[in-house]
């Protein structure tokens, strides 16, 4: 086994639970926007539909097509229209609300914080991250992990994404690592896995839905938990 000295976590999906995150927070914007009787439609058909175009613009935006603020208010304005509603105004504030309300959810996933806490002392621990600035470092702060992480790189920071090397070069730069002294913890087998493979980093794919694939991995796991049997 390589020697490791740096661990680097994904944070969405990986350590904080965004699935379960983000239906409290439309939980909360189906209730303050009355969506029920404005949209006419169950809470599940709304968040169902945002998902789908949430889903759809982030690739766009990984692909440089669109810009940030366009995919903060079009996600929820194509959801607005799918049910024949094309108030802009409100797309607007409900886009603004969501990036203020879903930082402030916390749940990780299960034993988080006791693989983190066994991890700190061995090693440095970073997160690399595509998401938003502003959201990401509020959702690492609020869900109380931000003392066990030496730096935190946020594909805005590096200019690019996930999966696209020159990120993971920029987080070695940052952290001053080789990619052999490092690993790669992350959900999503594109973004994360074959990413950090790419740049010559080990990985660790948490593979929660067993998906079916025939890459080549250093490490897969289903629970967290079993990070602490990887490095013990
Ligand atoms: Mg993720």
């Amino acid at each position: 086994m390589r020697k490791y000295k740096h661990i680097f976590f994904d944070l969405d999906r990986t350590l904080w639970d965004f699935e379960k995150n983000s239906e409290e927070t439309f939980k909360d914007l189906y209730l303050i926007y009355n969506i029920e009787q404005l949209l006419n439609c169950d809470f599940d058909s709304f968040f169902k539909t945002y998902k789908k175009h949430n889903t759809l613009l982030w690739e766009e935006y990984r692909n440089k097509k669109i810009i940030k603020e366009f995919l903060s208010v079009q996600r929820f304005f194509a959801t607005l229209n799918d049910f024949d509603n094309y108030d802009l105004e409100l797309a607007k504030k409900m886009a603004e609300n969501y990036l203020i309300l879903s930082p402030q959810k916390n749940l990780l996933f299960p034993h988080a914080i006791e693989t983190l806490e066994y991890l700190k002392d061995k090693y440095q621990l970073h997160i690399i991250t595509n998401g938003f600035i502003e959201v990401q470092y509020k959702k690492i702060k609020n869900s109380g992990i931000e003392k066990f992480f030496n730096q935190t790189i946020t594909s805005e920071e590096a200019g690019v994404q996930k999966p696209d090397k020159y990120i993971f070069e920029f987080s070695l730069n940052k952290v001053n690592a080789s990619p052999e002294e490092c690993i790669m913890i992350g959900d999503d087998l594109k973004i994360d896995i074959l990413g950090a493979k790419n740049a010559g980093i080990d990985q660790i794919f948490f593979n929660v839905d067993n998906v079916k694939h025939n890459e080549n991995i250093t490490f897969e796991i289903d629970s967290l938990k079993q990070i602490i049997e990887i490095f013990n």
